[in-house]
Order: C-alpha cells, then structure tokens, then sequence
C-alpha cells in the first residue's frame, strides 16, 4: 500500500502543479476566459536547444476567423539577443508572446525555435526552455520561499536566497515577520507591484531558462524600484534569448532589435537609433512619450513648489 500510495501522491503533487502552473499562466495573459486547448502532436518529440534562436516565418494568426490579428510576421532572433515588441494597444504584441508559449495554434507560417516547429514538440518541454516574466505575477498562498522556489521546485533553500538576491529582494524578505516563512498571496502579507516582479525575476533566475519573454507592466513604478528592476533583468538577460513587450521606450534602447507592429503587422524594425533616424512611427511614439514625461515632470515640481 505504501508503495502504491508513494507514487500517487507524487501524481498528485504533480498534477496540482501543472495544473497551478497553468492557472498562473492563464491569469499572465487574461486567459481566463478561453483558454483553447492546445494538443501535443502525435508524434511529438522533446524539444531540444543547443543554441536559442526563436524565428517567426510568415506566421498569420486569428483568434476568430472574421478578425485577422497577426498578418505574415517574420522576424529571426538570434541566439543571446533581445528583441523588443512596441505599438499600438491592440497591434498583436501580447498575442506573439502567447504563440511562442503555445497557447494557440497558428493558422499559417511556422514558428521555430532552434529550427524545430513549436508545433511539432511537447508543450511541456516547450514551456520548460522559457521563462516568464508577466505584468502582474500571481502569488500562491504559501510562504515566500514556496512562491520564489515555483521557478525550479527542486532548488535547495540557498539556491532560492541566491535567486531572491540576485532580484533585489533577499533583504525585504528577510524584513519581514517570519522572513522567508512569511506567507504572501490573498491571505498572507500584500507585496507591492513592484515587489511581485522580483518575485517572477527571483523565479526566472531559479528556472535559468535559455529563453525569457518579458510582458512589461505599464502601470509605472517609483525610479529606484524601476532602477532596480531593470538592473536584475539585465542580469538574467544577457546571454538570454529574449522578447520583451515594451511599454516605456525608455527600457528598450538598448534592444538589439526594435520590431514595431500595428494592426497586426511589422510596420518598422531597427535599432533606437535607426528608428530615431527614420522620423517615422517609433520616432513619433518616442517624441510623444518625452513630451509626456516632461509634463509629468513639471506636475512634479509644481507640487514640490506648493
Ligand atoms: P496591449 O498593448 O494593449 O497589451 P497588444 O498589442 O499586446 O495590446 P494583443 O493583446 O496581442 O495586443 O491583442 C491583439 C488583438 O487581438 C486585439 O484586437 C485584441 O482585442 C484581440 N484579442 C486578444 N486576445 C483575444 C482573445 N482571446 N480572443 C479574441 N480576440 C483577442
């Protein structure tokens, strides 16, 4: 009996996991609602990445047939780079980060990582080779070294420090009630926004996948915190594969590559410099968002001064 319940458990175990796992990714991207199943092909083999190039080619995708959402995008990766997705709300970013994780199906083109067709592997270990780092993390009710060790459940209690450090967040964790013990989630302590998205880094970190898509938040945080932030992002990203959803432009200068998207298409790719140069749609969004930050700016000071 022993024997047969030892495995069981660890099924269960198992399948609440993969089931939270899901949950969590579902509320990632708003997928509550219809969450379409995604079948692993019958002759499906593992997924194997040597090197972490990700590649879209001529990839047309729709949710509803009588509404065409992505139309034949293209882009390469190469392995190691970050590419950021900017445009306008709607233009499809968020939906190109969902079809990399395979929550739906294409309808045309394929898309490859390291040359094998995401559909043509199993989901998960598709899913295995990626981390994510979403705009609002779901924290499980359990301790903060139960949420941080989700990245890799067999991480050791200091790989979860080391992971929780390197995020920035090992010294607010430790100033809390029981430290590491501290429950978090509904019925636990409330962590900030900001605090959150450690916790999804600290996780990333623990996970070291070889590719990380990242869903900017938009809603904006205080300096330091976004300083810190974008500090230890840095840090999981080099040498990463990396797709980020770019709502500040500001965090993206950098990006190897710019891909701009409206209404479904890429209407504009380069660097910041070279999409500065072009004075066309990205030099527009950028102009527009100095304008705005400047007026924030002086709101700032306005209030200083009363
Ligand atoms: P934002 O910057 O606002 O996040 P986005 O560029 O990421 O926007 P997507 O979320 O990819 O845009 O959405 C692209 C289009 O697909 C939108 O018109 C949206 O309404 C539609 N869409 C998104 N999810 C679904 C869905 N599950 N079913 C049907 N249509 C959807």
């Amino acid at each position: 009996i022993v024997q047969l319940y030892a495995p069981l458990n660890w099924f269960g175990t198992y399948y609440r996991m993969i089931q939270q796992s899901f949950i969590d990714m579902e509320n990632m991207f708003d997928l509550l609602k219809e969450n379409q199943e995604v079948k692993d092909d019958p002759n499906a083999t593992e997924m194997f990445i040597t090197k972490g190039m990700v590649e879209f080619n001529n990839v047309s995708f729709y949710y509803d047939p009588s509404k065409p959402i992505l139309q034949n995008i293209t882009f390469v990766v190469p392995p190691g780079q970050t590419y950021a997705l900017v445009g306008p709300s709607g233009a499809g970013k968020s939906t190109i980060i969902r079809l990399l994780f395979r929550f739906y199906d294409i309808q045309e083109g394929v898309i490859r990582m390291d040359g094998q067709d995401i559909a043509m592997v199993t989901q998960s270990s598709l899913r295995q080779q990626i981390g994510v780092v979403p705009q609002d993390t779901v924290l499980f009710n359990n301790d903060i070294r139960y949420n941080i060790r989700y990245g890799r459940v067999s991480a050791e209690d200091e790989d979860v420090e080391n992971a929780a450090r390197a995020a920035d967040i090992h010294e607010r964790i430790l100033s809390f009630p029981e430290g590491y013990k501290t429950m978090v989630g509904e019925r636990g302590l409330k962590l900030s926004g900001g605090e959150k998205q450690r916790v999804a880094i600290a996780r990333t970190i623990l996970k070291a996948p070889n590719f990380i898509l990242l869903d900017e938040a938009t809603s904006a945080l205080d300096t330091q915190t976004e300083r810190n932030i974008q500090s230890s992002l840095g840090k999981i990203c080099e040498n990463r594969t990396t797709i980020i959803v770019a709502h500040r432009l500001s965090t993206i200068i950098h990006a190897d590559q710019i891909l701009v998207l409206k209404d479904g298409q890429i209407v504009e790719r380069g660097t910041h410099e070279e999409l500065l140069e072009k004075e066309e749609m990205y030099a527009n969004m950028w102009n527009q968002q100095l304008t705005r930050a400047e007026e924030n700016k002086e709101d700032e000071d306005e209030t200083t001064e009363k």
